[in-house]
């Protein structure tokens, strides 16, 4: 069966998916993106993408061409066309083609462009959620709005680029000695007197919709949250480590940069907040 895409309106097979050279997205990185997780057919937390997706084209003052009611429509059509049970649905607006290109936004009526597509990928049973991954830590050489959900991604590419040379499921980026993200991902730690830790939400992170569904859902648990930057050192000597997105829910770490975390295997809280997080998922997907 050939994939379909949504591409500007229409839906079309994958290959015949395309959109011009002159696209500020290719030619600027002039773009915000979203990925919403599918799970049994449904879509994950999506109320929580689309707003970040407003959020984030408002910080670049791009308008939708569409608006976020017809956006989750589209997304499930494209979910139905493709018959697809796990997975994810990425789509991604861009401030659209103009003649020529200038820097400054576009003059006249250009229209934004609207892409979507989806993959398959078993999120809820990868192999790597029994058995925790390692991250290797990199700088953190991106700019400083990483609030913003936007498609320049050329230093979690390279920095996702050196964790996959090293065997690594995620890079975890440093900035002033503390970890700001993951590549792709948020970063949790749980200390020894049970303290679940993560970064404040602010410019120097992406505001994960995982993230802040894990932290309400352990709050609702009376597990003790603080947000707040965290070292290195500081996450080698926690009882648990794990990371959280749309596509890996919550995954253990067990290694950092080689150095194994408590005794290398997923903790029983990063377990127990997994499977409150599918639960969650489930009960939530629309
Ligand atoms: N941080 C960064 C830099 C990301 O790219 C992502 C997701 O792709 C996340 C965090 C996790 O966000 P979410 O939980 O919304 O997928």
């Amino acid at each position: 069966m050939e994939e379909i895409a949504y591409v500007n309106g229409s839906f079309v097979p994958i290959a015949e998916a395309k959109v011009s050279i002159l696209d500020r997205g290719f030619l600027f990185a002039d773009g915000i993106y979203e990925v919403a997780a599918v799970l049994e057919g449904k879509l994950i937390d999506n109320a929580s993408h689309l707003a970040r997706l407003e959020r984030s084209v408002g910080e670049i003052a791009l308008p939708l061409p569409e608006t976020t009611e017809r956006i989750e429509q589209i997304q499930k059509e494209l979910v139905a066309r493709n018959h697809l049970v796990n997975g994810m649905v990425y789509l991604e607006v861009t401030r659209g083609a103009d003649s020529g290109r200038d820097f400054a936004f576009p003059k006249g009526d250009v229209r934004p462009t609207l892409v979507m597509f989806t993959s398959v990928k078993d999120i809820v049973n990868a192999p790597s959620a029994k058995t925790g991954i390692g991250v290797i830590t990199v700088p953190d050489i991106r700019w400083t709005r990483r609030d913003i959900k936007s498609v320049a991604l050329l230093a979690q590419v390279l920095a996702k680029q050196a964790a996959a040379e090293a065997g690594a499921g995620e890079a975890w980026m440093i900035e002033d000695g503390l970890v700001t993200e993951g590549g792709s991902s948020s970063c949790f730690i749980l200390t020894r007197d049970d303290v679940l830790v993560t970064r404040q939400n602010g410019s120097a992170i992406l505001p994960g919709c995982t993230r802040k569904a894990v932290v309400r859902l352990a709050e609702e648990r009376q597990l003790r949250v603080e947000e707040r930057p965290f070292s290195v050192e500081e996450a080698l000597a926690a009882r648990e480590v794990f990371i959280t997105s749309a596509t890996v829910f919550v995954q253990a770490v067990v290694t950092i940069d080689g150095k194994t975390v408590a005794n290398g295997k997923p903790g029983p809280m990063t377990d127990r907040l997994r499977e409150i997080y599918v639960d969650f998922a489930r009960a939530t997907a629309v």
